[in-house]
């Protein structure tokens, strides 16, 4: 038996003093990750501090001008049943409702999926592919951090004890603008990526402005390939200049075989799904043109 104590703060104030006076406490939002690595001992810890009571990291907030605030502690389910996400960031909504089944998606948090830093973790690659940033708060203060520098290792992230990630910001869309999460796994569902990529695009006049590339399950962390967005930028969206990302993509892999699969496997996943990945969002945005 594994005994902890519990603390419910209904003030960001007095999670940040809860935190800074015990080093060793461990923030709860869904638990889904937590509770099932204190139960297999991975990790320990003699105070939980649930998230879900605080305001600031229950917010669900879209302004066209500000973009999406996003509460860490926000459940997957809020995510894909909010008309304005949906709206905004159809590709939001989808990996909210990827993450496990049903009874996950009732607790589970995008802010909790970043925070495990797991390198398989679906929603990174695609907050990433999004520009989302980090509002971090601590006993000295804030600070903001792009997600794609948020992860330093598996399971590690830049957190300083007694930080939290309080919410996530993700850019308004704007005009022509586009992201996809595809991943592969062997079963339909509930199971972990073998690889998986989110993309954006943002398509003026017929050219890509913009874009981005980020990967999942084929590093130690999710890896954002700047390359493969960079060099899509001036280019007319179509297979040739998608098929250049996929190797791009496929070239700042670096994985591990295990039970899942192999390193040459992932690495042929990363360019088939980042190209397919960006096929998704150009065929949508010709859709809306
Ligand atoms: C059956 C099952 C299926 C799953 N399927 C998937 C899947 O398909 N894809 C996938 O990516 N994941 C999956 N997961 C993993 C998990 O559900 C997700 O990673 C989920 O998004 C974690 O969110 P949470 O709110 O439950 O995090 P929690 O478990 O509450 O927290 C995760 C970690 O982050 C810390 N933390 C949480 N919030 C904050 C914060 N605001 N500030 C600082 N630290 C914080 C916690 O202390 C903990 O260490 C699955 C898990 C289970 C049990």
């Amino acid at each position: 038996v594994q005994w902890f104590d519990y603390a419910a703060p209904t003030t960001l104030g007095e999670a940040v003093s809860i935190l800074a006076a015990h080093p060793s406490a461990r923030l709860l939002a869904g638990g889904t990750d937590l509770l099932v690595q204190m139960r297999a001992r991975r990790k320990q810890t003699d105070l939980v501090v649930d998230a879900k009571r605080i305001p600031e990291l229950s917010v669900l907030d879209y302004d066209p001008a500000a973009g999406l605030t996003l509460g860490a502690a926000v459940a997957c389910y809020r995510v894909y049943e909010s008309a304005a996400v949906r709206a905004a960031y159809p590709s939001l909504a989808e990996v909210a409702s990827i993450i496990g089944g049903t009874a996950i998606q009732g607790r589970a948090s995008i802010g909790g999926n970043l925070c495990n830093a797991a390198p398989s973790a679906d929603a990174i690659p695609l907050l990433i592919a999004l520009g989302a940033t980090a509002r971090i708060a601590g006993a000295r203060g804030e600070r903001t951090v792009a997600v794609e520098d948020f992860c330093t290792g598996p399971g590690k992230n830049c957190l300083e004890a007694g930080e939290v990630v309080v919410s996530l910001r993700i850019p308004p869309p704007g005009a022509g603008f586009g992201a996809h999460y595809l991943r592969f796994i062997p079963r339909n569902e509930m199971d972990i990526a073998v690889a998986g990529a989110g993309v954006s695009l943002r398509i003026a006049g017929g050219t890509i402005t913009a874009a981005r590339v980020a990967l999942a399950s084929v590093a130690p962390m999710p890896v954002f390939v700047k390359a493969a967005g960079d060099a899509l930028v001036g280019k007319a969206p179509g297979r040739e200049a998608f098929e250049a990302a996929g190797e791009a993509a496929k070239a700042a892999a670096s994985p591990i075989t295990d039970m899942r699969g192999t390193i040459a496997f992932r690495r042929h996943l990363c360019a088939v799904l980042t190209r397919r990945a960006l096929e998704a969002v150009a065929a949508a945005q010709k859709g809306v043109q």
